[in-house]
């Protein structure tokens, strides 16, 4: 079997499991509980707060857990847009969002915000262009640090710095889900005042990620109730989840540099020998992420080709569907046209991706093309 699905979702590690696992059947207790099992409970979360504070280069009370990437996402959209109320209700953000900012923000315009998605240019994006369309009513500024479908990466620096001396009250949030553990990252040299990560792209389990708050940023919370995370995100911490995001991050970030090297090796062996296969068309530009790899297969429909690699034990995505198959029409804003956008596989990488699975594919792709097309 062959996992080329990592930017869906990672195999979670082996000490990950084994930290949760010890907080379900042992280290069980409530943080918020007074007694010696709490105070264990809550030095787990102050342990896993200071492992990504580290990679994100920020103060651990920065740092607030949530459910996943998504809510830490709808918590900044909204959360920056509640706070301005009722002064500045402009929102901008890119055309290529994942769903869980690009919805949250459909939803703001439909109670009356004014949304501006930034369309690209030749394929890629301009930081003047985020900087043009902010004004003196924006509120937000969300902008994805690497899309998930083409591994495109946004010039988010260069957006927050252009944004801030505009305007220096709007927020700057980033969607930093598929760079995170793989590029170096500094919330504060990005310049951002919110930044959300998943653990489950990063080989932690699901359902739970986090949001980092810029130190003195008061936003309103989503959800209500008994004031854990310091008031902001209530509902009893998920210690077994957050005790395996910690130790994911850690793991990651070691070995974060050679991982990088591998997987662009990995994905430059593949692009040059998929372009030798006729009727493949490379989707993912010099400006993206090694992690992702983005290709059209002439004449065949991604849902068709996913399904025969399957059968030969090779796992990837169609490559702009958003959930089940439901395409995302984003490879189209980018320029490609709807024939390539329906015929598109994404692959995506790991640290423990093997050449071989790369090798794997290329073999079944060149029989699956003769295969399915007579
Ligand atoms: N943002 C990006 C760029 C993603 O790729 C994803 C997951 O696919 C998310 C947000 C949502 O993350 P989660 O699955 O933790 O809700």
């Amino acid at each position: 079997m062959y996992y080329l699905d990592n930017a869906a979702t990672t195999q979670v590690l082996r000490g990950a499991a084994d930290c949760a696992l010890d907080c379900m059947t042992n280290n069980y207790g409530n943080p918020s509980s007074l007694h010696l099992m709490g105070l264990a409970a809550e030095e787990v979360l102050d342990k896993s707060r200071r492992e990504l504070a580290c990679v994100l280069k920020c103060k651990p009370c920065e740092l607030y857990f949530t459910s996943s990437a998504t809510e830490s996402n709808n918590t900044a959209v909204f959360g920056a847009a509640l706070r301005n109320e009722p002064k500045r209700k402009k929102i901008v953000t890119s055309r290529i969002e994942h769903p869980s900012v690009n919805t949250a923000v459909n939803e703001l315009e439909k109670r009356g915000y004014d949304v501006v998605k930034v369309d690209p240019k030749n394929g890629g994006y301009r930081a003047c262009d985020f900087v043009d369309a902010v004004d003196k009513d924006t509120a937000l500024v969300s902008v994805m640090y690497v899309n998930n479908e083409t591994g495109l990466v946004l010039p988010v620096e260069e957006i927050a710095k252009g944004v801030r001396a505009k305007n220096p009250d709007t927020l700057i949030h980033i969607d930093g889900v598929q760079a995170f553990c793989k590029y170096d990252i500094s919330v504060k040299d990005l310049g951002a005042d919110m930044f959300s990560v998943s653990a489950h792209k990063i080989h932690g389990p699901k359902g739970i990620g986090a949001l980092y708050l810029k130190e003195g940023l008061k936003i309103p919370s989503l959800i209500y109730g008994g004031g854990q995370e310091r008031n902001f995100r209530s509902g009893t911490e998920s210690v077994p989840l957050i005790a395996a995001f910690g130790y994911a991050v850690n793991q990651m970030n070691k070995i974060r540099k050679e991982a990088f090297l591998h997987v662009l090796e990995i994905n430059k062996y593949l692009k040059r020998e998929l372009a030798n296969i006729k009727g493949i068309e490379i989707n993912s530009g010099d400006n993206a992420s090694p992690y992702i790899l983005n290709f059209s297969v002439a004449g065949i429909p991604s849902e068709v080709m996913l399904h025969y690699l399957e059968g030969c034990g090779i796992y990837l995505s169609s490559g702009s569907a958003c959930s089940k198959g439901k395409k995302s029409g984003i490879l189209p804003i980018l320029g490609y046209s709807k024939e390539r956008e329906e015929s598109s596989l994404r692959v995506s990488f790991s640290y423990d991706t093997k050449k071989e699975a790369a090798d794997a594919l290329l073999t079944h792709l060149n029989r699956g093309i003769k295969d399915i097309i007579v």
